[in-house]
């Protein structure tokens, strides 16, 4: 027998998820030194982690042993930050392990669930892998969602609703009254909000009044921890409770337990990061708007999409990075003593 033969049918037509490649991969083909590459297709953190997560992770002794399979320290520190209580909270290897969980939970082969692009592109993938099928309804071209065509888009085998907020690539928020519409049709509706942190407005809120609502965040943007892999979600505890049976047992390291403790220890540290973001972005869209070249879209995230209006990249005039240190509140020493790396 062949060994495809032992391969579900639907994943022999499943496309990889395209990953973002590492610095020494993409230096390689530049034909550049690693140090010279500015990566900016992970929406990761520019300013790192808390210096704090580097020396703890340095001078930790309990790497040896297995961590808590129920996320305790997490979900409890996660507590104080939310103001949701554990029962109410799931952590994950990232927000991507969280979206593969709740899928898991809900799909049966041929279910299908709702994506709105343009936006993330884990949800069709991992549909796709747990045996769905993914109904594509696109943003309206202000990039908000379009609540009608969700709504006629919802069949019998539809299970679940995707909204980003803010939504990546598109950096706009979703705004409340279309998610309380889109809960009243009682399917699982997930709000990712992996970039939170860099709009202060959730939907969380709702999660107390509602039992179809799922609320994904995650560490790896405004922490700085994209390499350690830790995301979490706010979400009924019906739902917490069938995630801590099904999912994998050990699924956050002991080195990301202890970042997520001292992420915390530190927050006006992490305050200043998120404001310096916060302050680079808009002055990176003054200047991309008055160069005229390209359209950037008002953002509520960390990252500008634009439209290319004419001309080539090459004709872009390039920014300083890093920022300048008014905008870098570690070089002024208003958050810490420490700069990441220390
Ligand atoms: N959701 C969105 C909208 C994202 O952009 C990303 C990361 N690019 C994720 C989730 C995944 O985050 P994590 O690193 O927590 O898996």
């Amino acid at each position: 027998m062949k060994t495809t033969n032992f391969i579900r049918p639907h994943l022999k037509s499943l496309k990889p998820y395209e990953p973002i490649d590492p610095i020494e991969v993409l230096a390689e083909r530049a034909g550049i030194a690693p140090e010279k590459v500015i990566k900016l297709d992970g929406n990761e953190n520019p300013y790192g982690c808390s210096p704090r997560v580097q020396r703890a992770l340095g001078k930790s002794n309990s790497l040896h042993i297995y961590p808590d399979p129920l996320n305790r320290e997490i979900r409890q520190v996660l507590e104080g930050y939310t103001g949701f209580g554990s029962e109410y909270l799931a952590a994950g290897s990232g927000s991507d392990e969280l979206i593969d969980n709740l899928l898991r939970i809900t799909l049966e082969p041929g279910d299908r669930i709702i994506n709105c692009p343009p936006t993330f592109g884990m949800y069709p993938f991992s549909t796709h892998v747990c045996g769905g099928e993914t109904i594509t309804v696109p943003r309206k071209p202000d990039y908000s969602i379009d609540v009608p065509a969700i709504e006629s888009a919802i069949d019998a085998r539809t299970k679940v609703i995707f909204i980003t907020s803010p939504n990546n690539p598109t950096g706009n928020l979703a705004a409340e009254n279309d998610i309380i519409r889109i809960l009243k049709t009682g399917l699982l509706v997930i709000v990712d909000e992996a970039y939170y942190e860099f709009a202060g407005e959730s939907m969380a809120p709702l999660v107390r009044s509602h039992s179809n609502l799922a609320v994904l965040r995650t560490f790896s943007k405004w922490a700085g921890l994209a390499g350690l892999r830790v995301g979490y979600g706010i979400m009924p505890p019906e739902i917490v409770e069938i995630i801590y049976r099904m999912k994998m047992p050990y699924n956050i390291t002991i080195a990301a337990q202890i970042a997520v403790r001292e992420t915390f220890a530190d927050m006006d540290y992490m305050q200043g990061t998120i404001k310096a973001i916060i302050a680079e972005r808009e002055r990176l869209f003054a200047k991309l708007k008055a160069q005229g070249i390209v359209d950037p879209i008002p953002s509520r995230s960390n990252f500008i999409l634009c439209r290319v209006l004419k001309g080539t990249a090459r004709e872009m005039k390039l920014f300083r990075y890093p920022p300048t240190p008014e905008h870098d509140p570690h070089q002024r020493g208003q958050a810490g003593t420490h700069r990441c790396g220390d």
